[in-house]
Formats: structure tokens, sequence, C-alpha cells
């Protein structure tokens, strides 16, 4: 590991310990996102991970990037998530962004002075991106008008612009599609009522409505025709932090379990001390070592044919691990771990969140149902022992 990824994990630790952790539940009762707490964690370089130095970012690896959020997600998992979101939005405007939108926007990004999401899910298209309506009409001019809207808007109205996924004709399926950034107060850009959710009430989002707004082509991220296959690309990084983010969760319910069972009293020990007890959280460590395992090996592979797939096995097994890690531990709290002042609840709370959030479970299935269906079509056939079947 190099130095500078050691120096990055060490300020996330200190963010997790110093402002997101004391600061978590009073941001849930405001409702409101912690902007004071996303620029702390900008002047220590969160904000432009994998943005190259040109750019004022870091330059790390998705592999040493991603183990950020594992720190993050020992404070708050949809915090760890809105910014993971901004990393991956900065990477795709300095990595595939004009020379205009760069300049306009690249430093900006990076240094955390400007938030950035990510808008994909529409009312009706959620897992099945494909039935998508929001549309561009491209002008004889260059320029993008674009109308449609789009739903479950992380950062809704508190970021600065929106990387927006649109259909270029009406053409049913995924092959006209592109990616184009959009800044806040554009004209016809607006934001619904914001939605009320559990546990992570800081976390606005909303829809966001497109009202024949008016975009420059300097602005296309992707172009017509790759915005389906580039937003998933940017869901693998995103599937492989959610699981670092599920890492830091576990480890969070872990220790809230331990540093109260090794001094709860029963039957002339302590609750640490029944062989039950240490079966039950030695379940969650061992579930927390694979999945810590799990997301590394998977943010290693991002960028070769391996990663869909390991992000896939990643995003399916850790969150799952994350809820069964919360709940154990509440349970080996009894009664007391149901106290809010615990947060063991918060945090099943978050891991169910985190379960449905950039593919579901569900999806993550059927990406890996593919690739098993793709390695039987190379396998040679097993047959079936003679006798068997013949009339
Ligand atoms: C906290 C939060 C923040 C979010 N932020 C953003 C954001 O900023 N930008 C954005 O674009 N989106 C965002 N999303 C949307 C998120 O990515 C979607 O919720 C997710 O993709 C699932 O879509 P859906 O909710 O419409 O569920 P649906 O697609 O309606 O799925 C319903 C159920 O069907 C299951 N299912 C679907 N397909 C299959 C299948 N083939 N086989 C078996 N089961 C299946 C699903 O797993 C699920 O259980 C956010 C969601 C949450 C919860």
């Amino acid at each position: 590991m190099s130095a500078k990824i050691d120096d990055i994990l060490t300020a996330a630790r200190r963010h997790c310990d110093e402002v997101i952790r004391p600061g978590v539940d009073g941001w849930n009762a405001t409702r409101k996102w912690p902007r004071a707490a996303s620029d702390k964690a900008a002047a220590l370089g969160l904000l432009g991970l994998y943005a190259p130095a040109e750019w004022g970012g870091q330059g790390l690896s998705l592999g040493d990037g991603i183990r950020v959020y594992e720190e993050l997600g020992k404070g708050d998992g949809a915090y760890a998530f809105a910014l993971s979101m901004h990393n991956i939005c900065t990477f795709a405007v300095c990595g595939f962004g004009s020379e205009a939108l760069k300049r306009d926007w690249a430093r900006d990004l990076t240094s955390g002075r400007k938030l950035a999401n990510f808008s994909l899910t529409e009312p009706q298209s959620g897992s099945d991106a494909s039935t998508m309506y929001s549309k561009a009409r491209i002008n004889g001019d260059g320029t993008w008008t674009i109308s449609g809207a789009k739903a479950w808007v992380s950062l809704a109205g508190e970021a600065d612009i929106y990387l927006t996924v649109v259909k270029t004709s009406d053409a049913p399926g995924h092959k006209d599609m592109a990616m184009i950034a959009i800044p806040k107060g554009t004209k016809g850009l607006s934001f619904g009522p914001l939605y009320d959710t559990p546990s992570y009430s800081f976390l606005p989002m909303g829809e966001m409505y497109l009202d024949n707004v008016v975009v420059p082509e300097a602005n296309i991220i992707l172009p017509v025709g790759k915005g389906l296959q580039g937003s998933l690309m940017a869901i693998d990084i995103a599937r492989v932090s959610i699981a670092a983010g599920c890492c830091g969760l576990m480890q969070s319910a872990l220790d809230t379990a331990l540093g109260y069972t090794k001094n709860r009293k029963m039957f002339g020990g302590t609750a640490l001390d029944l062989d039950g007890i240490q079966w039950m959280l030695g379940e969650v460590a061992t579930d927390l070592e694979a999945s810590r395992l799990l997301y590394r090996a998977a943010a290693n592979a991002l960028g070769t044919p391996e990663g869909p797939l390991m992000a896939a096995h990643a995003k399916r097994f850790v969150p799952d691990a994350a809820i069964k890690a919360a709940n154990t531990c509440t349970q080996a709290m009894g009664g007391m771990g149901l106290l809010t002042a615990y947060g063991l609840d918060r945090l099943s709370r978050l891991a169910q969140m985190l379960r449905i959030v950039d593919g579901t479970t569900e999806i993550s299935r059927v990406v890996i149902g593919r690739a098993l269906k793709k390695r039987a079509a190379e396998l040679p056939d097993v047959p079936v022992p003679k006798g068997f079947g013949q009339a």
C-alpha cells in the first residue's frame, strides 16, 4: 500500500471519529445534508479520490480509494454512499468530460466546493433502466433540450451538477442512451418534495423534473450509444464501494456488541464469557473478514473483464452479511440492543437500504446467474450415468 493511501485512510478514520460519529444523530434530527461535514471531508482530499492530480484529485486507483468507504461506513453508510457517488461522478467528469466541462467543473468537484449526483432511476424504471423515458432532442446548434423525470435522486437540490442518463430517440431499448451533465439552476430543472426515509433523513432524496432543459453539447459525458454501458461501469464501482461501506457498518455493530457484552454481568461472569454469545459474535467476525476480502478483491478487479462479476458477488454477499451482523449484534445485547443510543437499529436500516441502492441483491444474482450460464456453456457435458432415463 502506498504512503498516500495510508494518509488518506488515516484522514478518513479521523473524519469518522471526529465528524461523522458525533454528528450523525443531529444530522438526522435536522433532516439536512451536513454540508459543513462534507466540506471538512473535502479539505482532507476525500472528495477527489480517483481524479488526477492535474485537476486537484488524489489520483488513487479504485482498488485503493474504495477502502475509504470502509472507514466512513463505520460512522454512517448513507454518508459514505453519497460521498462515493460524488467521487464516481467526479472521476467521470475528469475522465470523459469535454475540455470545457473539465475547465468549468473539475477543480470545484475535486475540492468539494461543488457536489455531484448521478441520475439514472426514473419513477417507472429502476432495475430495468431500459424502460426510461427522459429524452434529449438534439438541436441544430448542438445544444440538447431535455424533458422527463428522475426518481431517487440523492443529494436532490443539494448537488450542484446532475450527471443524467437520457434517451435520444423514441426507439425502445438502450442503444440511444447518453449521459449529460446538468448544472443546478439551469432553466427548467426542478425538484419534487423530499422523500421521507428512516435513519438517513439527512440525505436529501426526491424526484427531479426536466422541462425543456437546454444544455450545451460540451456537457455530454457519455455520447449517444454509450450512456447505459458507461453507467453500468460507474455502477460497478458504486457496488463495490457500498460493500466497503457495509464492512465499516459491520465493524461498528460488532464493536458496539463487544463493548457492551464484555461488561454485562450474568450467570457468574459476563455475557461475552458465554459460548453462545461468543459464537454469535464470532460468526459476525468471520462474515466481516470474508466481506472485507471479497470487496477488496472486487475493487482490484474493476476495469478488468472480471470487474462486473466480482462487483456483483460483493454487492450480493456483503450487504446481506451486514444486515445479519446488525441483527445478531442487537440480539447479543438483549433489550439494550434496541435502544436508539446504541445505534444498532439505525445500522440495520442502513444495511437494508444498501441492499437496494445501485442495483438490488436480486440484480446481482441475475448478473451472477448469467456468468454461471456462460461458464456452463464452456464446460464439457456431465453425462447422465448409463441406465438412467432409458426406457
Ligand atoms: C437510498 C437510495 C438512494 C438512491 N440514489 C439514487 C441516485 O442518486 N440516482 C439513481 O439513479 N438512483 C438512485 N437510487 C435508486 C436505486 O438505484 C433503485 O432503487 C434500484 O436500482 C432498484 O430500483 P427500484 O427501487 O425501482 O426497484 P424495482 O426495479 O422496482 O425492483 C423491485 C423488486 O424487484 C426485484 N427485481 C428486479 N428485477 C428482478 C429480476 N430480474 N429478477 C428478480 N427480481 C428482480 C428487485 O430486486 C426488487 O426487489 C437510490 C435508491 C435508494 C434506496
